[in-house]
């Protein structure tokens, strides 16, 4: 229903004056059909003040009534709409109904909505009423043609209206409901999820930012094949799965959830499978030192930085590994039998447990380092005894398992150095095996002073040239034998030339180290010749690594048809003699040092 402000216009008031006659009576301008006016516009008739009028401007007739203390007086009137004077009219007009009502936008708990400006120049504001389905109305005002209302309850439907109001309080109707229900923004489904790196029980991933402004975080799940989801929540477009489980497959998605808590769908699944790293094969392995019982073990340091430690094993000759597990690159150990060939291989074992493979066999075998002499027996034996060749073998036996090694000097009679040094070699004590020492081969050549004696062949010509050869003479066949019988594993002839190998001007052999080439006699051979180098200044007195001695030559025959790791060792006969012999006993030295016999 419309409400109408109204006055009575000068002509009416006379009327009303002319009913309450004897009185005075002041007709104030305003008053509203159906209501109650209490104080204003108010009529008063001399004293007191008169109650409220009624007034109805759609009528043609009017009933006023007028109170006059205390006693009503109705009062009829007609009054014409078609004639307006004097009838009733309009003195301010209630603003028309706003149009244009919409919802502009639907947000998390919000509606903004907006409506079109009403034309009156005297509007106070606008009433925007609203209420959720099944609830009541709560109003705003506003002088403006939008608000936005927030703080609603996502996924109710809101029934919304809006009235103007002008300033004199006269308002208009509401206008036609429009609906509208505000619900959470979804997220968009976050893009390019993808693995970044697969490491030992870990997968790192990452996804693209979404654009969103009001995203609370992300939530990636994951779950191993065959197994559950289970979710980690970030902020960030990353993050490091860790205590996965190896080998397995994983699924992988991730969310968006806005700070409302609406979230988008889950992107499309990845998929990687977590795998520990292996470390790399440990490189390196050596024996640094043998001992009593004992081997002392090193290899390189790996370079992997999640590396739990190495595991080192190792087993006596025909019998089975055992292990020790290590941080460090090194290891003693102890225990072990004295005189067994040991195997020793290492490999690298990561935190994860992801092992390398083991490394290359090593082998070696624990002595006892500090024998006492009285454990070394010496025997000492006549090769060809009764003949005129007739010399003394020293068989030194340390009573412990290891290698045969036979020293010879003398094979050739002015070759000084050679027999000195093997003289003083027979003195010798070693650790393990048995040292043949053969220190004046050629007596004869020897007691003359030359290469062979007179009328005699040269006995380094004189061993076998062929598998099916036996030896020319009397005391080559004695000292073959002999080499046969004791079952000779290593064997230097220590022998002199006229000059320096290295100087071209001559083609003696002064300063070599000749090896038959058969197994590991080059390494050995080497490692003689590195350690006399070692000790001379003057490169060409330095020693040279030879192969192949001469055919028919002790080395040679016992190289190639005894399967001996055989060596003719010559030093140069120019420096003084006590120079040579430390040379020729630095060579046997070096070797027996080598196979740890001394
Ligand atoms: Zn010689």
């Amino acid at each position: 229903m419309q409400k109408v402000r109204a006055t009575f216009s000068s002509c009416l008031a006379v009327l009303i004056i002319g009913v309450l006659a004897g009185y005075a009576v002041m007709l104030l301008p305003q008053y509203a059909e159906g209501e109650t006016i209490s104080s204003s516009p108010t009529i008063t008739i001399g004293s007191p003040a008169q109650q409220p009028v009624r007034i109805d401007a759609n009528s043609s007739s009017e009933a006023i009534t007028i109170r006059v203390n205390g006693v009503p007086y109705t009062y009829y009137t007609t009054v014409s709409k078609s004639t307006p004077s004097p009838a009733l009219k309009p003195l301010v007009t209630a603003p028309k109904v706003p149009t244009g009502l919409r919802v502009v936008s639907i947000g998390d708990g919000q509606l903004d909505v907006a409506w079109n400006k009403n034309s009156e120049s005297d509007l106070k504001h606008y009433r925007l009423a609203y209420k959720p389905a099944g609830g009541s109305y709560k109003s705003v005002f506003t002088t403006g043609t939008s608000y936005s209302l927030t703080g609603l309850e996502n996924g109710k439907k809101y029934t919304l209206k809006v009235k103007a109001i002008s300033n004199s309080g006269a308002d208009s109707s509401y206008c036609s409901f429009v609906y509208a229900t505000p619900k959470a923004t979804v997220p968009s489904v976050p893009k390019g999820l993808k693995v970044v790196s697969v490491g030992d029980g870990q997968l790192d991933v990452a996804w693209n930012k979404n654009s969103e402004s009001d995203l609370k975080h992300y939530r990636l799940a994951y779950k191993p094949a065959g197994g559950s989801y289970k979710s980690v929540f970030t902020t960030g477009t990353s993050y490091s799965l860790t205590g996965l489980e190896n080998g397995k497959k994983y699924t992988l998605k991730v969310k968006a959830i806005s700070n409302s808590g609406a979230d988008s769908s889950y992107c499309s699944f990845v998929y990687a499978t977590p795998k520990a790293t292996v470390p790399s094969v440990p490189k390196g392995l050596k024996v640094v030192s043998v001992g009593d019982g004992q081997l002392d073990v090193a290899w390189n340091k790996n370079s992997e930085s999640d590396l739990k430690h190495y595991r080192l094993a190792y087993k006596p000759a025909g019998g089975s590994y055992k292990s020790v597990f290590t941080t460090g690159t090194s290891y003693s150990l102890t225990g072990l039998e004295n005189g067994k060939k040991y195997t020793l291989k290492v490999k690298a074992i990561s935190n994860s447990g992801a092992e390398s493979s083991y490394c290359s066999f090593v082998y070696a075998t624990p002595v006892n380092s500090s024998p006492s002499p009285s454990e070394s027996k010496v025997e000492v034996k006549t090769l060809a005894p009764g003949t005129k060749y007739a010399t003394p073998l020293y068989v030194i036996n340390s009573g412990k398992p290891g290698p045969v090694v036979m020293v010879v000097g003398g094979v050739h009679g002015n070759e000084k150095a050679g027999y000195t040094a093997a003289r003083k070699i027979t003195e010798y004590q070693i650790s393990r095996g048995t040292l043949l020492v053969l220190p004046e081969a050629n007596q004869l050549a020897i007691k003359a002073g030359r290469r062979a004696a007179s009328g005699y062949s040269d006995l380094n010509r004189s061993f076998p040239q062929t598998s099916s050869q036996a030896p020319k003479t009397a005391l080559s066949r004695a000292i073959f034998n002999a080499i046969k019988e004791h079952k000779v594993d290593w064997l230097i002839d220590l022998h002199e030339g006229y000059d320096y190998y290295k100087n071209s001007n001559t083609s003696s052999v002064g300063q070599t180290l000749i090896y038959y080439p058969a197994n590991s006699t080059r390494t050995t051979a080497q490692a003689i010749v590195n350690d006399l180098n070692k000790g001379i200044k003057t490169s060409n007195q330095k020693f040279t690594l030879l192969r192949y001695p001469v055919k028919g030559s002790l080395a040679r025959a016992a190289g190639e048809y005894l399967g001996v790791r055989a060596m003719i060792f010559e030093t140069c006969s120019k420096p003084a003699l006590s120079t040579r012999v430390n040379y020729q006993t630095q060579a046997v030295n070096k070797l027996l040092n080598t196979l740890n016999m001394r």
